[in-house]
């Protein structure tokens, strides 16, 4: 037997079963496995993904055999069905659906109704079928393949249905008369005329044309742009399912919708979606009608009261598919004549909230295992959670003030506030110097980069399963969607609300949770989850989102074994960080404490000293504030470890440069502004990022470490006598060599005794170094011999490794990642083979001569979940993050492990 190609469903007859989604396509499979569950499908046949990858690998050329067993499948079908492709009396229809392995929503093209022509519709019009369905179901035809197989712009079809609905003076198309429908098809037929290709009317020519359109599809620039996007790749190819047609068309008994099996939007266990009576095919999500509800809503009747019997099948089949799937799926379904037929089923895109409560409430229901619920929500995902909202009190007094413009469907949630794009490129154009909202009547595909750099998402019409719905929520961008108060005028640049005209690049907030409008920017605040957290226990416990967040990363600590400790400055900064589960801070930066207003000038006079007492009588000024900050610092995070990193960035960010501060600096030290503005000048670098920083700072003017070190151990004992448990290790900055850590750690302990002989108390504080310059990374072995702790600094690291400046990055970055030379922005993302290979070299050095050596990272990736899993691989004791990416490494960490026990190895 010769390979096969093609794979029958439905009718009780399951080909396609075990085949899989990488061979049927995600639809093609979800139909085969409806099929064997006996869910009711409307029977049809799957050609496989292997068949459009030959096709496109040969240069067009079709697979040996398809042909014949296509025809095959087709007498099958007619047999099955009892119907004929062509027969005037009982024709055959059916739809062409592409479907790939990874579902690509809206990228892809589907053409319903093949098998119609002109002479058939007449025949049926005039003689069995009511008129005005059977032109309806035609021009629905000429206008999809049209646009799909022969390339007429959909918007031309689109204007003549507008003129019809204006010359029948209705404002829906199912309105019109079925004289207009057959008006309207015969304008279609001279649209496609226009453009030089003939409709075809041999109804074989037809179904082959599309199957031909959707093979064709996997390779246009939309379907590409996405696949880039998403990191799908280029060669898989896409399924094409030819089904019999069920008609959602056909009268009041009759429907289409889509249905998630649990709310895509906050993972409450009840199903969720949308109707539209007497509609087919994707009018429910186009936004042309508003649809009714699934479960009866706002004084809206849902399914269960329009069509009882549909919605009791409806249930069960969504009962039937968690069951057997174990995820919550996105549903398509169509009502004709009161039975409702599956068309789809595929695991449903979710919000963040809605992952962690699905999961969570999905291990309770014993569908899955705690340790598949770990795996299923993707760290990034937990950060939606957190993300902020709008300050209700301000929210309200705009409300007073008249601020509300409209509202819509809380699509996205989460608060977003930017300047309005009107297009997708305006948006990329804007994006570059500050937020944007995106604002369309509707977005489409083409959309999807413009929506990718805005900060929220607003459209005038569409629904919850909208275009905008749908990618808004696969990003985590708040969204509204049918605020149908808005009137976006592209052309003009503006969008309207009765009166009131806003401009492109004026400001609007949304709310994308409660789907309000709001003119001007609103500040933000703490989500629902940041705010049960912060309110204790109980409060945490009547929040369904935090509890399911709370008991999700529970799961996770226990899987993991990289620990996450958190890089916080202020006191505040450290409680966020042990709400949201750091075993610690990994980098405490002393420097921000100095740009405080009160403590600059001693600073400054500190760093302008012309002689040792001057400099002696700020330090004295100085050191009992950095106390204070390192004790509430250290008591914050009682029983934790403290990375309290020693003074770092170059002098020159602390030197005055207004004319005022010049001033204050020059009273402060009873000397001239001029002295001052020549000591400045003095202490110019022409690169102070390479200059005098970090441990040469320490070597060249031992007094600042010297104080800060004080500062430290005092603060430690003034904890210890208030019996708090305060654990503090001291780390270096931007040490290249042995010679320099030899010298600073001889003279930190000195600092050490000598305070702690004033006392009877001699606490163990670890003195350690961060690696951030690459020579560090070479000599690791050397310096490890003066350092207890090494935390990787793999900002700079990555910096000075590239030789990229981190703030001028954003002048050829962009263009790097479009053009491919970069993959990932590499502050953002590890350079695994490049820095990572300087860390992981530093980490095996650092043990070889320190076997206990301590080794942290403590850069921006320790938030990343990509640069978490290689920080795992290579063995490193924890990550620190800014405490918002906390849960995010501490899942991504958990993640990691549970990757590597299932591939069968330790890691190291
Ligand atoms: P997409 O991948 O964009 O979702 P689909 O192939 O699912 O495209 O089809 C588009 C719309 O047409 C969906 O609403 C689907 O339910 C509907 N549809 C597809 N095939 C049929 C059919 N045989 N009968 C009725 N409706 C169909
Ligand atoms: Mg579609
Ligand atoms: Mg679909």
């Amino acid at each position: 037997m010769g390979e096969r190609w093609i794979y029958a469903f439905g009718a009780g007859r399951t080909e396609g079963e075990g085949q899989g989604k990488e061979v049927l396509g995600g639809k093609g499979a979800g139909l085969a496995e409806m099929s064997a569950l006996d869910i009711p499908v409307p029977p049809g046949f799957t050609i496989t993904t292997e068949a459009c990858r030959f096709y496109h690998e040969h240069d067009g050329e079709l697979p040996p055999g398809l042909r014949e067993e296509f025809d095959s499948q087709l007498s099958a079908l007619e047999e099955a069905t009892g119907k004929r492709l062509g027969d005037p009396d009982r024709p055959l229809l059916v739809s062409v659906r592409s479907g790939g392995a990874v579902s690509m929503p809206g990228m892809m093209d589907t053409v319903l109704n093949i098998g119609l022509n002109e002479k058939l519709v007449a025949a049926r019009a005039a003689n069995g079928w009511d008129p005005r369905f059977a032109w309806d179901c035609y021009r629905r035809l000429l206008s999809m393949y049209g646009d799909v197989v022969l390339d007429v712009p959909h918007a031309d079809f689109e204007g003549a249905l507008a003129a019809v609905r204006d010359e029948e003076e209705v404002d829906t198309d199912a309105e019109i008369s079925a004289a207009g429908l057959e008006r309207l098809c015969s304008r279609y037929q001279q649209l496609i005329a226009e453009r030089g290709a003939a409709f075809p009317q041999d109804v074989r020519e037809q179904l082959w044309g599309a199957v031909m359109a959707v093979f064709n599809s996997w390779d246009n620039r939309r379907a590409r742009e996405y696949r880039r996007l998403h990191k799908i790749s280029d060669t898989a190819g896409t399924a094409v399912n030819v089904q019999t047609m069920v008609f959602g068309n056909a009268g009041d008994d009759c429907a289409t919708g889509v249905a998630f099996t649990r709310s895509p939007a906050d993972g409450a266990p009840a199903i969720f979606g949308e109707f539209l009576v007497n509609a087919q095919g994707e009018d429910v999500v186009a936004g042309i009608r508003t649809p009714q509800p699934i479960v009866s809503r706002n004084g809206r009747e849902g399914l269960e009261e329009v069509f009882p019997q549909a919605f009791e099948t409806l249930r069960k089949v969504c009962e039937t598919l968690e069951a057997e799937r174990h995820d919550m799926q996105d549903v398509e379904f169509t009502i004709d004549g009161g039975r409702i037929f599956m068309l789809q089923t595929r695991t449903g895109k979710r919000t963040g909230p809605a992952a962690v409560r699905i999961a969570v409430d999905m291990v309770d229901e014993g569908l899955i295992s705690e340790r598949e619920a770990v795996s299923r929500v993707e760290p990034e995902q937990l950060s939606q959670l957190l993300a902020p909202v709008f300050d209700p009190e301000e929210v309200e007094s705009a409300r007073q003030e008249g601020r509300v413009l409209a509202r819509g469907l809380a699509a996205g949630p989460g608060a977003a506030a930017g300047r309005i794009a009107l297009t997708a490129e305006r948006a990329e154009q804007m994006a570059q110097d500050g937020p944007v909202l995106l604002v369309r009547e509707e977005t489409s595909p083409e959309d999807i980069v413009g929506m990718h750099v805005s900060v929220g998402i607003l459209t005038s019409r569409g629904g919850m399963t909208s275009h905008a719905a749908v990618v808004a929520r696969g990003m985590g961008k708040p969204c509204i969607v049918g605020a149908g108060a808005l009137r976006v005028d592209e052309t003009e640049g503006t969008v309207r609300v009765e009166e009131r005209v806003f401009h492109e690049g004026d400001e609007l907030s949304i709310d994308g949770t409660r789907g309000e409008v709001l003119a001007g920017a609103l500040t933000s605040r703490s989500s629902e989850v940041l705010a049960a957290l912060e309110g204790g226990a109980e409060a945490s416990q009547a929040s369904p989102a935090a509890h399911s967040f709370v008991r999700l990363l529970e799961w996770a600590d226990q899987f993991r074994r990289l620990r996450v400790r958190a890089n916080a400055d202020t006191p505040a900064d450290a409680r966020m960080a042990r709400l949201l589960g750091a075993q610690g801070v990994g980098l405490c930066r002393t420097e921000h404490m100095f740009f405080d207003d009160e403590r600059i000038g001693q600073v400054r006079r500190m760093i302008l000293a012309r002689d040792e007492a001057e400099r002696t009588a700020a330090l004295e000024a100085l050191l009992p504030v950095q106390q204070a900050d390192f004790e509430a610092i250290l008591e914050a995070l009682a029983g934790l470890p403290v990375t309290i990193r020693l003074l770092d960035p170059p002098l020159h960010e602390f030197l005055p440069r207004e004319p005022e501060a010049v001033e204050a600096v020059a009273r402060l030290m009873g000397i001239d502004a001029q002295q001052v503005r020549d000591a400045v000048e003095e202490l110019a670098e022409s690169n102070p990022m390479l200059g005098h920083r970090g441990c040469r700072l320490g070597l060249t003017f031992p007094a600042i470490y010297r104080m800060q070190v004080e500062a430290i151990v005092r603060a430690t004992h003034a904890c210890h006598a208030r019996g708090v448990d305060a654990r503090p290790e001291i780390m270096v900055p931007l040490v290249g060599s042995e010679e320099e850590m030899v010298r600073l750690r001889q003279m930190i302990r000195e600092v050490i005794e000598g305070v702690e002989a004033e006392s009877d108390e001699s606490p163990h504080i670890t003195i350690g170094t961060m690696i951030e310059v690459p020579r560090a990374a070479l000599v690791a072995d050397r310096i490890a011999s003066a350092a207890d702790f090494f935390s990787f600094g793999t900002n700079d690291l990555t910096q000075m490794t590239y030789g990229f400046s981190r703030d001028d990055v954003g002048r050829f970055l962009p263009s790097y990642l479009e053009q491919g030379i970069l993959q990932a922005d590499p502050f953002a993302q590890l350079d695994q083979q490049g820095v990572g290979q300087l860390v992981e070299m530093a980490c095996r050095r650092g043990r070889s001569s320190r076997p206990d050596l301590k080794l942290g990272i403590c850069g921006e990736h320790g938030g990343d979940p990509s640069s978490v899993e290689f920080f795992h691989r290579i063995g490193l004791d924890y990550v620190s993050c800014s405490p918002y990416r906390v849960p995010v490494a501490r899942l991504a960490a958990a993640r990691a492990a549970l990757e590597e026990a299932e591939r069968g190895g330790d890691g190291r």
